[in-house]
C-alpha cells in the first residue's frame, strides 16, 4: 500500500475546505477521585513528570510528560489515563 494511501485509511489525510476532524490528540488525566496514592505512576513514568501532592498523583509544573501512556498501563486502580480528543484541521 502506497504511504498516501495508507494515510486516507488510517483517516488522516488533510481535508480540502472540509471541516471535519482529522487526526486524534491525547491528554493525560488524573481521576483524583480514585487515586490511592500508591506512587506506582511516579516511579514508572520514564520522564519523571508525576509526583505525589496531597497524597494524589500530579503532573509536575515544569511538564515533561510525553503522552506515553505507561502512567496508564501500570495504574491498578484506573485513576490516570489519556483520552483522546479529536482535533480540527490538523
Ligand atoms: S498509580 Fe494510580 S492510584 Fe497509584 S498514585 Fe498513580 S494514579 Fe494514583
Ligand atoms: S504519559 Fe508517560 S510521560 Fe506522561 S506522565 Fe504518564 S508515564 Fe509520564
Amino acid at each position: 500500500m502506497r504511504f498516501d494511501s495508507f494515510v486516507q485509511a488510517a483517516g488522516r489525510a488533510p481535508s480540502a475546505g472540509k471541516k471535519e476532524c482529522t487526526s486524534l490528540d491525547k491528554r493525560l488525566i488524573i481521576n483524583k477521585s480514585w487515586c490511592k496514592g500508591c506512587g506506582i505512576c511516579v516511579a514508572f513514568c520514564p520522564k519523571e513528570a508525576l509526583e505525589l501532592r496531597g497524597g494524589k498523583a500530579a503532573l509536575k509544573a515544569d511538564g515533561g510528560c510525553v503522552l506515553c501512556g505507561l502512567c496508564e498501563q501500570r495504574c491498578p486502580d484506573f485513576a490516570i489515563f489519556l483520552e483522546e480528543t479529536e482535533a480540527e484541521g490538523k
